[in-house]
């Protein structure tokens, strides 16, 4: 028996098939080209591996509704050619095995939870911070979607006084999140690659201002009892004690518990199964898409 999981990404589409105990044993990447090129190969993927149940963690937004017409396709994406892909209906259609999708921050969060940074917890949040900013949420076991599922990236934020771009660069948002603190916000303050500024410059408290803004509302309205951050941007591990302090600093003593007054060092962590955690997090998916129809 075998697990299907993709990644779905804007840039790229990772593959991997898993024993049904989590073992990873085949790993594949494809770029994120046209859905006409990229569904076919994905499928001829699968299909070659024999997957009994696939779980896709996906980039969005996503249609999560399960009694919507459209449940599974991807949304309002800047990526024109995938604006309104029903890719759960095509992989489906393709592969006909049990299908299980979430966004890929939701999986993350979920393979984190279950196997990772917040194991054994059963509120967590996991953020990406990266090209972009995406955030996953688990309240009291169960993945948030709602009305459509949670954004973190786009909250608005209050702007740093010695930010020289403080409305930041989202196309949507004067003052988001994502427009702020993601790599391109980075890389516009220093007016070069980001990757390559030391950690000491001033452009990095800026940085840890506007994520410890991010994990101080994430506490108010989610109270998580872990915060997991990841993607490229947080490969900084010098950004870590930045973010903490300036978190409690922000939360002024309000929330007297002493995982934020006394534990932040293992409150605010790093995510354990990066880069695969989204990867992992699509397999639980498939695995619990592949149980449900073996009871039913
Ligand atoms: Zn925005």
């Amino acid at each position: 028996m075998k697990i299907g999981a993709l990644e779905a990404g804007g840039t790229k589409m990772v593959m991997g098939v898993f024993q049904k105990d989590g073992t990873l044993i085949q790993q594949k990447t494809l770029p994120t080209q046209e859905p006409d090129i990229t569904l076919p190969r994905i499928l001829e993927f699968f299909q070659d591996q024999r997957v009994n149940a696939l779980g896709i963690g996906s980039f969005g937004p996503l249609d999560l509704n399960a009694d919507s017409p459209t449940y599974g396709s991807i949304t309002s994406t800047p990526k024109l050619a995938w604006r309104n892909y029903p890719l759960v209906q095509a992989l489906w259609a393709g592969l006909k095995i049990p299908c299980a999708i979430d966004t890929d921050v939701n999986a993350a969060v979920l393979a984190e939870a279950t196997l990772g940074a917040a194991r054994g917890l059963s509120s967590a949040v996991y953020v990406t911070v990266g090209t972009g900013i995406g955030g996953g949420v688990l309240v009291d076991g169960q993945l948030v979607h709602g009305l459509l599922h949670p954004e973190v990236g786009h909250i608005l934020l209050r702007p740093h006084l010695n930010d020289p771009i403080p409305k930041g660069v989202c196309p949507y948002h004067d003052g988001c999140l994502e427009g702020l603190a993601a790599g391109p916000a980075i890389g516009a303050r220093v007016q070069g690659d980001a990757r390559l500024v030391l950690d000491q410059d001033p452009v990095f408290d800026i940085e840890a201002y506007y994520l410890a803004q991010m994990c101080v509302n994430l506490i108010l309205i989610a109270s998580p009892q872990r915060i997991i951050l990841g993607g490229g941007v947080m490969e900084r591990k010098a950004l870590f004690p930045k973010v903490r302090k300036e978190t409690v600093r922000l939360l002024s003593g309000y929330i007297q518990h002493s995982s934020i007054l006394e534990g932040i060092e293992e409150y605010i962590v790093p995510a354990d199964l990066f880069p695969i955690s989204g990867l992992m997090g699509a397999y639980l998916l498939g695995r619990k898409a592949y149980e449900k129809e073996r009871r039913v």
